[in-house]
């Protein structure tokens, strides 16, 4: 009872590093590490008085050379005959193994978690689905992407996340997973909102001998930003070869211009019936239209000179003036209604070339007659400073909320063939170039019908 081995076989010399013999000289809790020890003779030994068995509980062994050995101990006290009125029986076997697997298993526990935390806290949808395309766990980058809670999601098959259009290719992606095969794709996803988004999905599927799929994975990543920033690349690598053929078109096309208008100034200066002099000076109205078009439109990403004083009367007049027989033509009234600060430091070129298309909009939206107004006003802007305000408005068609959204759009156009849409895109640049800003507004009302684009610019 206090720990004297009266007996011990082999097995435990082994485990002790001794010999059978040599062992019968000590007490058990002398074998032991100095704390394990000390737990024997407080704990151990009392709870084991009290209970009469005790099971798996831990010790460190120490061998002569030092070395420690883990074991586990099963103990009794058994009734004894003779001189040794009670013994304790121990049960001790070696825990090196199991103390390397339970390390080992805390590990890869704690290793699970860590990636478990990494899935669940991922931007990207992290998703586990059975064989049959069924969804069984959802992440936190998934519930941002779809905008599905996780009870919202569990139970619902893959495909309701995917617009109908990309059913096709999803079912074919699940039909090469169930032969083994990872899939990479690019599908269009919908969100809870019904919102459509680009994502790019890859799947991996989840085997088990002998190759039977029992389920797989799906990593979803919304793309719809790097697709915007695609196309929009792509747009404006047409833009700038629209850019660059336009200008050369011009430069071809001046030339024969000048020629054609010298020409006409020669024949002016020579005929004097008055009918023809005035077809003539038609002809040359229209081909400074022309010059017009090839100066301004075609080359329109060429660089101003510098900003100048601009009298917004005359400037208003002159655009004005430009489209005047077309205008009295479609039985078009307009109005040049300038007031307060009629002048306006800006690049000349520019805000003439802003007002043309504006202009031309508005002739386009009024074939039937109707009134246009050309319209400057003292303004503020929001932090104070004075502005000048520019507003064309007409009594045209309006536009719809569809083309409200998309004006502004290079090649955005309503006109068919007849248009480039490219006219309200570089108003919008080069009025910020020039330091303003532009609204439209505009109703397809039945009698009231019309638009008016408004921009304020900073006054110096
Ligand atoms: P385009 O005139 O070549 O079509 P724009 O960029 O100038 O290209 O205009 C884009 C579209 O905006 C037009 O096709 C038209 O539908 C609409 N729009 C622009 N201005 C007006 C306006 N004043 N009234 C009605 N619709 C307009
Ligand atoms: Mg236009």
């Amino acid at each position: 009872m206090d720990g004297g081995l009266l007996y011990a076989n082999a097995a435990f010399a082994r485990l002790c590093g001794g010999d059978e013999h040599s062992l019968y000289q000590s007490r058990f809790q002398q074998l032991l590490t100095p704390g394990c020890a000390i737990f024997y003779e407080t704990q151990f030994a009392p709870s084991l008085l009290l209970r009469g068995t005790l099971e798996e509980i831990s010790f460190d062994l120490v061998r002569p050379d030092g070395q420690r050995v883990p074991i586990f101990v099963n103990a009794t006290i058994c009734p004894g005959d003779g001189p040794t009125a009670q013994y304790i029986l121990l049960g001790a076997f070696g825990a090196k193994q199991r103390r390397l697997y339970e390390a080992e298993l805390l590990r890869a526990r704690r290793e699970s978690e860590q990636v478990a935390e990494v899935v669940r806290r991922s931007s990207d949808a992290i998703i586990r689905l059975s064989a049959d395309a069924v969804i069984e766990s959802w992440n936190n980058g998934a519930q941002q992407i779809f905008g599905l809670s996780p009870a919202e999601a569990s139970g619902k098959n893959l495909r309701t996340l995917f617009a109908e259009e990309s059913h096709a290719h999803l079912d074919a992606s699940i039909a090469e997973l169930k032969r083994g095969i990872e899939t990479i794709s690019e599908i269009t996803a919908i969100q809870k909102s019904g919102h459509l988004i680009d994502v790019s999905i890859s799947m991996t599927p989840h085997l088990e001998a002998p190759g039977i799929l029992v389920g797989f994975s799906a990593i979803i990543r919304d793309v719809t930003t790097r697709k915007r920033a695609e196309r929009a690349l792509l747009q404006s690598e047409k833009l700038a070869s629209v850019g660059r053929l336009a200008s050369s078109i011009a430069h071809e096309i001046n030339n024969p211009l000048e020629s054609v208008t010298n020409l006409l100034y020669i024949l002016q200066m020579q005929v004097l019936d008055s009918d023809t002099k005035s077809l003539v000076t038609m002809a040359q109205e229209e081909l400074a239209r022309v010059s017009q078009i090839a100066t301004h439109t075609l080359r329109f990403h060429k660089q101003s000179s510098g900003r100048t004083a601009v009298h917004l009367q005359t400037l208003f007049d002159s655009v004005l003036g430009l489209y005047r027989a077309r205008l009295i033509n479609s039985k078009i009234e307009t109005t040049n209604d300038c007031m307060g600060y009629p002048e306006l430091l800006c690049y000349e070129g520019e805000l003439r070339q802003i007002l043309l298309n504006l202009v031309a909009n508005a002739f386009d939206a009024m074939r039937t007659g109707g009134k246009l107004v050309l319209r400057s006003r003292p303004a503020r802007l929001p932090s104070g400073e004075s502005a000048i305000r520019i507003t064309v408005a007409d009594t045209g068609s309006g536009m719809d909320a569809s083309t409200l959204e998309n004006l502004f759009e290079p090649f955005f156009s309503t006109k068919g063939i007849g248009g480039t849409g490219l006219g309200l895109w570089i108003t919008k640049d080069l009025v910020a170039k020039n330091g303003g800003s532009i609204r439209v507004r505009s109703t397809t009302r039945p009698g009231r019908s019309g638009t008016a684009i408004t921009m304020l610019f900073p006054l110096m």
